[in-house]
This record gives structure tokens, C-alpha cells and sequence, in this order.
């Protein structure tokens, strides 16, 4: 039996009741088939779904707890990206949740080392995209489908060092297997934007009379 879940069932922006503080916007990119859909799904409703109507290139809206304060996080789903002979292949969907995203999580699958070469070319089109800020967004890179070890394909130590090389935060996930993983990348990458961001502080309330 297929399972075949709809993914409005998720919240989907725009949303008419958020009451959160701060908005987190974050993008998530990589190749086609790496599970990027899946980790969205995973993130924000904790569940794996193995089979899903393909909705790539949604915005969907949730509203959590992240250290004690209520923030609404838009996760931008995109297509995948691949490379031809001119390089990149991408879709201006892409370029533009980039843009828009306060935040950006790559994408590769371990079980497909084409996914893995395109992240260096992926970490420049996030380069300039932001180039006119003073600093560039906090960035995470996920390998994905680490439960699949029978057929890796990308070493464990390449992802390390890669995120390394392009100062990114690094995590080895599977959207299929684990939420606990996931979880923490995503708030690591909220963390990071509210360090770098801080919300202007609320203005005092001083008591009457005092
Ligand atoms: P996208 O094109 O990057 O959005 O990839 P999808 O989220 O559509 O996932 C592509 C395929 O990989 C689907 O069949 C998913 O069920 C499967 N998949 C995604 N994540 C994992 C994972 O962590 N482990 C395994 N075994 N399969 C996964």
C-alpha cells in the first residue's frame, strides 16, 4: 500500500495567525532526489513520509519554541539543481528562496557523490546571492540518508571537511530514521541567525507611579 500524504496538511504560508516575535526564513537547497522534501516534512512535522505528493518549490510555515521564545520558521522547499556543461543548473526558483532566505541549509545525499560535488558550487550561488551584505547568512550542510550505509557513496570524512572548508555547520541526518538529528541542525541554524541577528530589546515597561 502507498501511503500518499498531502502536505497541506502541514501549515502552509501564508499563515493568518502567527504571534511569534521574529520570522526565521530558510531555504533549502541541494540536488534532485537528496531529500530535501523529506527533511522539510521531517523537521516540521517530525514524521518520515515515504512517498508524498511532490510539491517541491513550497513555502510552508510553522510556529516553535526555540529557547524559550515562540518564532515563526518558513522553510523554502526547491527544486533540485544539477550541473550541465556550463556549470549550475538551476532554477531562478532557487536563486530567488536564496535571496529571500535569512538562512540556507545544502543538501547532499551520501548515497550519491554528484549531489556532494555540486555543494561548492551551490555555497558560491549563496555567495552572490548575499554579496552585498557585510556577512553571509549562517549556512548548514546536511548529508542525508545516512541510514542507507549499504550503498554510500560520499566518505564520511568528505562532509566534515567540506563544511569546514566553507565554514558551514555540518550534521549527518536521515530524514528516514532519525528526528533528533534533524532537529538539531535546524535549530543549531536558528541559533546561529539569532546571534547574528538579535531582536531589537522590548522597550521597558515601568510601573506606574515608580
Ligand atoms: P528531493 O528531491 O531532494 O526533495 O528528495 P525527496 O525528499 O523527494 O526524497 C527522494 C527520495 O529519497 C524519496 O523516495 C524519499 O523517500 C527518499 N529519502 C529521503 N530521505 C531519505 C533518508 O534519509 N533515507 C532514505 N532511505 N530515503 C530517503
Amino acid at each position: 500500500m502507498r501511503l500518499v500524504q498531502n502536505m497541506s496538511t502541514i501549515a502552509e504560508y501564508p499563515g493568518t495567525d502567527c504571534l511569534s516575535n521574529r520570522v526565521i526564513k530558510i531555504a533549502v537547497v541541494g540536488g534532485s532526489g537528496v531529500g530535501k522534501t523529506a527533511l522539510v516534512v521531517r523537521f516540521l512535522t517530525k514524521r518520515f513520509i515515504g512517498d508524498y505528493e511532490r510539491n517541491a518549490g513550497s513555502l510552508y510555515s510553522r510556529d516553535v519554541q526555540l529557547d524559550g521564545e515562540q518564532v515563526a520558521i518558513q522553510v523554502q522547499d526547491t527544486p533540485g539543481v544539477q550541473v550541465n556543461a556550463n556549470g549550475l543548473s538551476c532554477t531562478d526558483h532557487v536563486t530567488r528562496s536564496i535571496q529571500w532566505a535569512d538562512a540556507v541549509v545544502m543538501v547532499y545525499s551520501v548515497t550519491d557523490h554528484r549531489s556532494f560535488d555540486l555543494i561548492g558550487q551551490l555555497h558560491q550561488l549563496v555567495s552572490h546571492a548575499h554579496a552585498e551584505r557585510s556577512t553571509l547568512p549562517p549556512i548548514i550542510l546536511l548529508a542525508n540518508k545516512a541510514d542507507l550505509l549499504h550503498v554510500r557513496r560520499v566518505d564520511a570524512q568528505q562532509g566534515p571537511l567540506l563544511a569546514s572548508a566553507l565554514s558551514c555547520f555540518f550534521y549527518e541526518v536521515s530524514a528516514s530514521e532519525d528526528y533528533s538529528q534533524v532537529h538539531s541542525a535546524f535549530h543549531r541554524l536558528c541559533r546561529e541567525l539569532a546571534k547574528q541577528q538579535p531582536l531589537p530589546s522590548q522597550p521597558s515597561v515601568t510601573a506606574a507611579g515608580s
